[in-house]
């Protein structure tokens, strides 16, 4: 095994930072309501976001300097780019220092072209994949993610599943008077598909500005709609966003990711990158660290390192959704990386 000199990268508030989320794109062939308008982005030149070699290696840098053992691939839509399983293989490589085990390596797609990358992103080195999907109803999903089919995401969650991803779990953004009505019917969508189901609160993300505590649908709200069908127990677990809840029939389990109702940031253990280079050490963080200019002004893998740490030293104690002193980001969801 390789020598670990690595050393944990620890927030003020005494969080070990360990996960690492990469938006490789801003662009989208989907244009959903609670992320993106419907007309007038302005794409970045290609020219302006992280190559393939830069990713991988302030990806690297983190897992060898700073002992992260997750990163996931997310965007924009990350499948929009090309040559994606290279860029799997290249980050499949990675070690974590203390174990000389791979990363855990994630994507969050809209699944809209999975069905053609499935098997050669598995082969590549994905270890588990996200696929978004708001609802079952074919029209209902056009209106909501503007372009997409849903017969083609239903196509990615099978492929997913042919090619052995375990488990494969679908993103589900609940929201007030829009999708509401489809709590149960996702829940036995995953339980006869296989699938988990992981339901999010909407957060205030969307491009529009639009958001409203009164379109968040409380975690809470939709565990005792399902539950009142499908008697479900919590699952005991560790420090992931989401909260997960096991059918007590053994059909598998579905997760609440509470961001909104009950933040989950003293558990958290993550950063980002944005497609353009930029560090956020929150989701919804107003301060972004450069990487870009430093990767490509000859800095040293000491100069990125004590970049990544500088800005993970300013990491707050969490967000304020819901209070007065909230910030809105200057950027939507999908130019953070969700
Ligand atoms: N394009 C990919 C996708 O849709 O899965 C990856 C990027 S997308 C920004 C990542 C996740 O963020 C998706 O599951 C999406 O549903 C979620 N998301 C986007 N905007 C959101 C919002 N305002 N509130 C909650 N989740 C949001
Ligand atoms: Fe695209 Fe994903 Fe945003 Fe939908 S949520 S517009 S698929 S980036």
């Amino acid at each position: 095994m390789a020598v670990d000199n690595s050393a944990p990268l620890v927030d003020p508030y005494g969080r070990v930072v360990r996960d690492l989320r990469i938006s490789i794109t801003d662009r989208c062939n989907f244009r959903c309501t609670y992320c993106m308008p419907e007309e007038g982005m302005q794409w970045l030149d290609r020219a302006e976001i992280l190559t393939y070699e830069e990713i991988e290696r302030v990806a690297r840098i983190c897992v060898e300097r700073y002992g992260f053992d997750g990163i996931r691939i997310t965007g924009g839509e990350p499948t929009v780019r090309a040559r994606l399983p290279l860029l799997i293989q290249r980050l499949a490589q990675l070690r974590v220092p203390a174990t000389g085990a791979a990363v855990d390596l994630a994507m969050t797609t809209n699944g809209s072209s999975f069905a053609l990358l499935a098997a050669d992103l598995k082969a590549a080195g994905l270890s588990r994949v996200n696929i978004s999907c708001d609802s079952l109803r074919p029209e209902r999903f056009q209106a909501l993610t503007g372009r997409g089919q849903l017969g083609r995401v239903l196509e990615g969650i099978d492929a997913a599943r042919t090619a052995g991803f375990d488990p494969v779990k679908v993103n589900v953004v609940v929201m007030r008077g829009v999708n509401d009505d489809e709590m149960v019917d996702f829940a036995e969508f995953g339980r006869r598909q296989g699938v988990e189901i992981r339901f999010i609160e909407f957060m205030p993300l969307d491009a529009q500005g639009e958001w409203s505590m009164d379109q968040v649908v409380p975690a809470e709200e939709i565990v005792e709609a399902i539950g009142a069908v499908y008697p479900v127990e919590a699952v005991v677990q560790g420090s992931e966003p989401a909260t997960r809840y096991r059918y007590l029939d053994g059909a598998g389990a579905f997760g609440v990711i509470a961001s909104v109702t009950r933040p989950f940031c003293e558990g958290c253990d993550r950063i980002r990158i944005t497609a353009e280079g930029q560090v956020r050490n929150c989701l919804f963080a107003v301060h972004e660290t450069d990487l870009m200019t430093l990767l490509r002004s000859g800095a040293t893998d000491d100069d990125i390192a004590a970049a990544i740490a500088g800005d993970v030293g300013r990491k707050w104690a969490g967000h304020s959704i819901g209070r007065v002193n909230f910030i809105r980001p200057a950027r939507g969801m999908s130019q953070i990386g969700g």
